[in-house]
């Protein structure tokens, strides 16, 4: 493996069952099942794995009645990685379904873009419609990270390791970033909620939850412009994504796949 070459993984660990107009600004006139899943990210290198966000737990899937498949511990453990070690996660937003499970990566720093924090510490969580997918004790936890020497905070673009950077998007969440990676087939662009499925990026259509619909749709271009071609863009929360990659390894189907093989056609 070149040194700045990385596989990655895409870790499904919940999912939620809803109907296609939930997923639009302005509904969705076919009006079919069209579910979310919830996924982590492992990037693997030369130096070890960087998490891509953090999902959540038991408690959360509970008060937010969103359903855990496996936790994302299983998921990591499936893939060899033992969370104690972990050196980097990536929190690509502060959403309760991104940056949960805060004392499962113990050594980790966590990068997070300087907006996010701002956001979700600032006046803009005096309003419920912008502080619904915020949960208090999630943004606590990261503060406290803070104060413990733990975040890392990038402003814009960034590099992490050689081959990984980050890339602020914006749009659903003020600060929200993607993470591109460097693979072996071309660079692959993890969007997470800078489109949740590939209807968006396919048809430029918004999810619900926006700061910003403006800088989403730029956000769509962005992502374009940083992936090898629009194939390497990697929702957020498509169950197509495990459809149309291989699994990590035989036995994983339906809950862990291989990012840098390729895709089949859709
Ligand atoms: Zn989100
Ligand atoms: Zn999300």
């Amino acid at each position: 493996m070149t040194e700045d070459v990385h596989e990655v993984y895409a870790i499904r660990y919940g999912q939620h069952a809803r109907r296609s107009p939930e997923n639009f600004i302005g509904g969705d006139p076919h009006d079919v099942l069209q579910p979310l899943d919830f996924f982590v990210w492992a990037i693997v290198g030369p130096a070890g794995a960087i998490i891509v966000d953090t999902g959540f737990d038991e408690a959360m899937s509970r008060r937010r009645q969103r359903e855990i498949v496996k936790p994302v511990r299983d998921g990591l453990a499936a893939l060899g990685v033992a969370p104690e070690v972990v050196a980097d996660v990536i929190v690509t937003h502060l959403h309760y379904d991104h940056c949960g499970n805060h004392e499962l990566f113990p050594q980790a720093r966590y990068h997070l873009q300087d907006r996010e924090m701002a956001y979700a510490t600032g006046r803009c969580m005096c309003h419920p419609a912008l502080r619904l997918p915020f949960e208090a004790d999630d943004v606590v936890a990261m503060v406290r990270k803070v104060f413990t020497g733990r975040v890392a905070f990038h402003d814009g673009d960034d590099e992490i390791v050689p081959g990984v950077s980050v890339h602020l998007i914006g749009g659903h969440s003020r600060g929200l970033q993607c993470v591109r990676v460097k693979t072996r087939r071309g660079h692959v662009v993890l969007a997470s909620d800078a489109t949740h499925l590939y209807a968006h990026i396919d048809s430029g259509r918004v999810f619900p939850i926006t700061y910003n619909i403006g800088d989403v749709v730029e956000g769509y271009a962005t992502l374009k412009k940083l992936a090898a071609s629009p194939l390497h863009v990697v929702p957020g929360h498509d169950p197509l994504v495990l459809a149309r990659y291989p699994a990590a390894k035989p036995g994983l189907e339906g809950w862990i796949a291989r990012l840098d093989a390729e895709p089949k056609e859709p």
